[in-house]
Formats: C-alpha cells, structure tokens, sequence
C-alpha cells in the first residue's frame, strides 16, 4: 500500500517534492497537491518576469511530474479555511507545505505607507496577472523612480519600467499592464544598493541584461564602483567578480543617449520616503561607508544625506512568508519553523510528526528556481527516513474531495488547467503574443466550467 502524501503549494519547491517521492519506490507514495489558485506553478507564473519566456521552460518538468498517475492536483483550496491542517492529519500520512514567501519584507523607514510607495512584490504581481494584484493601480506619470534593493526582483522591476512596450507586447505580459505601461512617462530608474557594488545581490546575466537595454542607458559612476579594503575578500566569489567587472566597464560609458536611464547607485541606503498631499515626491537617502566584520561587509550610515526627488518608490528588499492558520510560523524569519526540513510546533522547538517544509517556507526567500530541486530532495529524503516501516492511515482517495466538495468549494485539476492554458495560449496567439493570461479568479472558474464541457 502507498503512503498518501499532501502538498501545500504548487510551485517549483513542491513539484520537485512531488517528483521525489513519486520516483521513490519502499515505501511507494501517492501525493495530492493543493494550491489556493485555480492554476499551478507558483512563481513560475506568477513571478517569472514576461521577458524571461525561457525560465518557464522549467513548467514542462512541472507537466510531465503531474502525468504521473498517483498524482492528482487541487485548485482553489485555500489551507487554513477550505482545508484544516487537522483535515490532512485525518486524510494524509504526512504532508508538506511548499508555501514559498506571500509578502514582502518592509523598509521600516518614515514615509513607506504613503501613496506611490509600494513594494516590488505587488508590481510583479500585477504585470504577471495575478489574481491577488490585478487590479492595483500605478501612477506611472512620474517620469523618475526609485528601486531600492539590488537583488534579482529589483532587475525584474527596473526591466520591466525601463523596457520599450513594444518588446514586452509579445510576451505573456497581463494586458492591463501593458496599457498601463505604454503610456508611462518613466524615464529614469533609479536603482538604490545600501552596500557596495561587490554585495550587489543580483545576477551577472541579470545586471547584463539591463546593460543591454535598447530602450535604456545603464548609468554608473566610477566612484560608486571603485572597491575598497573592505570588499577585497568578496570578489573571490565568481558571480561577484564578474558584476564588478561589468560594472566597472560600464562606468566608463558615462551617460548615454538614449531616452530612458537607469541609475544605479551604491552606498545608499533610503532613511525616508518624503510626501506631498499624501503622495510621494522623494526619496532621502544616507550615504554609507563599508565595514567587514564576522558576518560578512556590513553598511554604516555617514550621517551624509540627498534628497532624491522621485514620483514613486518600489521597495525590493526580499520576500517574507505570512502565517497559516493551524501552521507554526516564525515571524521572525517569515518561516515555518523546521530542522531539516521537518516541522517544529515552534522557533527552536520540537519536532511535529508528519509535517514537513520546503522552499521558501523552509529556508528562506533566496535561490533561483533550480536551488529547489535539492532542497526538496533534501526535505523528502527525511520523510523517506520517517516513514521506514510505514503504517499507512489507509484514507480513502475519494474522500478528501467529498470533504471539499461538500463545504462547497470548486476543486480545478490537471485537466482543468491544461484546458485553461491551451485557451491562455490560442488568445495570445491571437493578439500575437506567447500567452494571454486570464487573471481574476472567477472569470477563470467560469471557464473552466466551460471548457469542461467544450
Ligand atoms: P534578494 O536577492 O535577497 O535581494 C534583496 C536586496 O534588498 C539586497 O540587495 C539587499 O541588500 C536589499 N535590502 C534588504 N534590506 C534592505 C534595506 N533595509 N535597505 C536597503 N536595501 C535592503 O531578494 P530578491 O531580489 O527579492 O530575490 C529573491 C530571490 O529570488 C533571490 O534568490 C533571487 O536571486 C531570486 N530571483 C531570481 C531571478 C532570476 O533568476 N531571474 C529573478 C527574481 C528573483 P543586502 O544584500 O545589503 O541585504
């Protein structure tokens, strides 16, 4: 008899936790994946900036893992309200939350909650067409922006503001974003790092690509990339070596001429938001100084600040996890606690049977897709040790979807969401771009009911 496994989350952590146990064969596993939108791939759908087509190659592998006959995919199920963590106790041997980090993580500086402050998050979620974030409104009349963050959303962001519309009109890109982004007056980035260029968290094919810009000059000064004692022992990593090279070059080039700039400035780290009637009109920022210590090069405030005049402000600053109702959660970390991988009723506490954690959940938002794949292995190799001599709860299969069913919620499957894709897909081709997205909830279950019967 197979063990039955639950997984909370369909992007890439819990199909790399799906593939894992599916390919284990003593004991065997069937799994049930839960996600709380109608459609699968987490971030791959919704994250994954439009210009980068070729990261969502990777839903192929997603694809293939769900042909699997002892899997089966649950749409719509929200944990916590449609379904309780003492449901999967009831129905499950054991289950894992691949949850991934909802929020965004705050500044905590003066100013963050005026109008036009937001949070890198909510724009990606927005130009991505995701449900929770469709129908927010950007002014995009200011013609100067800050970002502040250097990591990989900060890229995607500064990207996507800076790009020719034209461009991004062939991608998957939701249409009201694309409206909204071909009457936008922004014509400058930019791009705030609070330490130096040799902690820059982004990518060298990330900052490259910026570099590379038809639409938009890469600025950056000599000064601001010149490395300094402190930074000396960092640019034996490679992937730092090859931005402060980069950058290096590229702040040779000066201003440019094209229309559009983005800015990048090391150093600096926002100290305030400044508003106007409500609204954002700049950014204060403090220069910093660099200081190595124990845990690495640290910034330290000079006391020197600029105000930078800007009409919004995108805080790209990191992920953070939101709490589960019946779930542990550290809020510290934005994390389910867990050793491991094996989840603890609490941050430094003891060891809860049955439930497990990957991703984002687990350790934390960093890492690009493909650094799942190990750590959800790593996560299964210990429900595989948990469960040597397995003594199955022996649910009936049928039953978790009468338990569903019957408090009314609308369960979408596999076969659902490749219908709705295939419709994604034949809409763009259409307008002539890769995919247009159906983006608000219901509009996606009345298709789906309709493309059942088609
Ligand atoms: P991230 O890589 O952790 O970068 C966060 C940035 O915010 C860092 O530059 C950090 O600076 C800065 N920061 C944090 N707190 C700050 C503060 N109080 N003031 C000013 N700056 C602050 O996070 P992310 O960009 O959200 O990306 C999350 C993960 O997804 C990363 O692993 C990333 O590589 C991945 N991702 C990959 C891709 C891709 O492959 N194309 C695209 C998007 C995301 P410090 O370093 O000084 O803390």
């Amino acid at each position: 008899m197979s063990l039955r496994i639950a997984i909370i989350g369909s992007g890439p952590s819990g199909f790399y936790a799906a593939d894992a146990l599916l390919k284990h064969a003593e004991p065997a596993f069937e799994v049930d994946m839960f996600d709380r939108l109608p459609t699968p791939y987490g971030l791959v759908r919704g994250g994954v900036a439009p210009d980068h087509q070729s990261i969502k190659n990777v839903t192929k592998i997603y694809d293939k893992i769900s042909s699997n006959p002892n899997f089966r995919f649950f749409g719509n199920v929200v944990l916590g309200t449609d379904l309780t963590v003492a449901d999967l106790a009831e129905h499950y041997d054991a289950w894992i939350y691949a949850v991934g980090a909802a929020r965004d993580r705050k500044l905590g500086v003066p100013g963050e909650d005026l109008l036009g402050s937001h949070s890198a998050t909510e724009l990606v979620g927005w130009y991505n067409g995701h449900p929770d974030f469709r129908d927010l409104q950007f002014d995009l009349t200011a013609e100067r922006v800050a970002v502040v963050g250097v990591g990989n959303v900060a890229m995607d962001v500064t990207r996507i503001l800076s790009q020719d519309p034209d461009e991004l009109a062939k991608t998957d890109i939701a249409a009201h974003a694309l409206e909204a982004l071909r009457s936008s007056r922004i014509r400058e980035v930019i791009v705030l790092g609070r330490r130096g260029v040799a902690q820059a968290a982004f990518s060298p094919g990330e900052i490259k690509e910026i570099g590379e810009l038809e639409s938009a000059d890469l600025v950056v000064s000599p000064s601001e990339v010149a490395i300094d004692a402190a930074s000396e022992a960092d640019l034996a990593d490679a992937n730092t070596k090859k931005n402060v090279d980069y950058l290096t070059e590229r702040s040779t080039f000066g201003e440019g001429s094209r229309d559009r700039k983005v800015r990048l400035r090391f150093l600096a780290s926002p100290v305030e938001i400044l508003g106007e009637n409500g609204r954002v009109s700049a950014i204060r920022i403090e220069k910093n100084r660099l200081e190595a210590g124990a845990n690495g090069v640290s910034a330290k405030g000079t006391g020197v600040t600029e105000i930078l005049p800007v009409g919004l402000v995108f805080r790209s600053v990191g992920y953070h996890g939101v709490a589960i109702p019946g779930v542990p959660f550290d809020p510290k970390g934005g994390t389910i606690p867990n050793v491991q991988g094996r989840v603890l009723d609490a941050p430094q506490g003891q060891v809860l049977p049955r439930q497990y954690v990957v991703g984002w959940a687990k350790r934390g938002p960093s890492g690009l897709i493909g650094t799942n794949r190990g750590d959800s292995i790593a996560t299964v190799q210990q429900v595989i040790a948990d469960f040597a001599s397995p003594s199955p709860v022996g649910a009936d299969k049928a039953a978790i979807v009468k338990v569903l069913t019957d408090r009314g919620v609308f369960l979408t499957d596999y076969a659902d969401w490749k219908r709705l894709d295939a419709h994604e897909l034949a809409q763009g081709q259409a307008a002539g771009k890769i995919r247009e997205k159906v983006t608000r909830i219901p509009e996606m279950l009345d298709l789906i009911l309709k493309l059942r019967t088609n």
